[in-house]
C-alpha cells in the first residue's frame, strides 16, 4: 500500500476554517437585537499553545498490524504527522511531533520523560485499533495469510483517571469526540462489552465516545491533560482502506485541530509570560527524529 506523504495544507486550512465558522451557525439565526457572541478563538493564543502529537509505538515495537500486513507504527506516524501540520497551519506553532525509538516498554518511560521535560498544554496520542487475538480470522492478501475481523469499526477516545489533570483531560477528550461525531465519523461502542474481557473500559461519555483507560501509562504518568485516540480499526479490511485515504485522514486533522482550538479557548495559556513571545519565533519542532525502518516485532503495547 502507498500513501502519499501529506495532504494539501491549504485544503486543511480551508477546511478547518469552514468547519470552525460552522460552529457559529447556531447564533447566526438569533434576532439582529442580540448581543453578538464572544468569540471563543479570542481568548486563545495559539502562538503560546504548546501540543505534543505523540506517535503511539515505535519503529522497533510498532504495535498492532493491519489486515493487510501494515504496521500500526506507520499509519500513527503518518496521522500524527498530518495532525502537527494541521495544527501548525491553524497558528499553534509550538506543536511538538513527539517520535520515540526503541523497544515497548523502554519506549513508553522515554515517552513520558520526553513529554513531561518540554512543558506543554496538551498531550495527544495517536493510534490505530486492533481487537484481541480471539477475533482474528484469517485470510489471503497479496500471496500471504493474514488476520483480520470485519467485527468492529470506528474510533475510541481514553482518558486516565489518574492523570495530574483529569478534568482537562476528559474537557479535550470530549471536544474531541464531537469534532469527530460531527463530522459523521461513529465511535466504536464494543469497549464496553464483556467479551473484551480486561480490555473492557467504562464508557465516560456516551455522546462523545470518551472512555476511561486509567492505567495507560502514557496518560497517568504525563503531567498535563492527555488524551489518547484510537483513530480507526486496521484490523478491519474496509477501514484499513478509508484510515488509509487522505480525505479521511485531513478529516481526523481537522477534528483534532479544532478541538485543540476549543481546547485552547477554555483553558488560560500555561504560562503568561509566553504571551508576549512573538508567533514568529514559535517553530516546528520534533523532540526525536522519525525513523520508520521496518518493524521487527508486532508486539501489542501503547
Ligand atoms: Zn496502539
Amino acid at each position: 500500500m502507498t500513501y502519499p506523504p501529506r495532504a494539501g495544507t491549504v485544503p486543511l486550512a480551508v477546511v478547518a476554517t469552514l468547519l470552525w465558522h460552522g460552529a457559529f451557525h447556531a447564533a447566526w439565526g438569533e434576532p439582529a437585537a442580540s448581543p453578538p457572541k464572544k468569540s471563543i478563538a479570542s481568548t486563545c493564543n495559539r502562538a503560546a499553545f504548546r501540543v505534543i502529537v505523540d506517535v503511539g509505538h515505535t519503529a522497533e515495537a510498532p504495535g498492532a498490524r493491519s489486515a493487510r500486513g501494515v504496521t500500526e507504527y506507520e499509519f500513527n506516524l503518518r496521522l500524527a504527522k498530518l495532525v502537527e501540520q494541521s495544527l501548525i497551519d491553524a497558528g499553534f506553532g509550538k506543536t511538538v511531533l513527539l517520535v520515540t525509538e526503541g523497544p515497548a516498554m523502554k519506549g513508553l518511560v522515554h515517552r513520558v520523560t520526553q513529554a513531561n521535560s518540554a512543558p506543554a498544554d496538551l498531550f495527544l496520542s495517536i493510534h490505530h485499533d486492533s481487537v484481541p487475538d480471539a477475533f482474528l480470522e484469517k485470510w489471503e492478501y497479496e500471496g500471504q495469510e493474514r488476520g483480520f475481523s470485519d467485527r468492529f469499526k470506528g474510533h475510541s477516545i481514553f482518558v486516565s483517571n489518574d492523570n495530574d489533570d483529569r478534568k482537562g483531560s476528559l474537557l479535550f477528550a470530549k471536544l474531541l469526540g464531537k469534532q469527530l461525531k460531527a463530522r459523521g465519523l461513529q465511535y466504536t461502542p464494543h469497549y464496553t462489552e464483556k467479551f473484551m474481557g480486561h480490555r473492557q473500559r467504562v464508557l465516560v461519555d456516551a455522546d462523545a465516545g470518551v472512555y476511561r483507560y486509567d492505567q495507560l501509562i502514557v496518560l497517568r504518568a504525563t503531567h498535563m491533560p492527555a488524551v489518547l485516540l484510537e483513530a480507526g480499526s486496521i484490523i478491519n479490511r474496509d477501514e484499513e482502506l478509508l484510515m488509509g485515504s487522505p480525505e479521511h485522514q485531513s478529516l481526523i486533522s481537522a477534528a483534532v485541530t479544532d478541538a485543540v482550538e476549543g481546547f485552547c479557548a477554555a483553558r488560560r495559556p500555561r504560562n503568561p509570560e509566553q504571551v508576549a513571545r512573538k508567533p514568529g519565533a514559535a517553530a516546528k519542532q520534533t523532540l526525536q527524529p522519525a525513523a520508520a525502518k521496518q518493524p521487527a516485532n508486532p508486539a501489542k503495547q501503547r
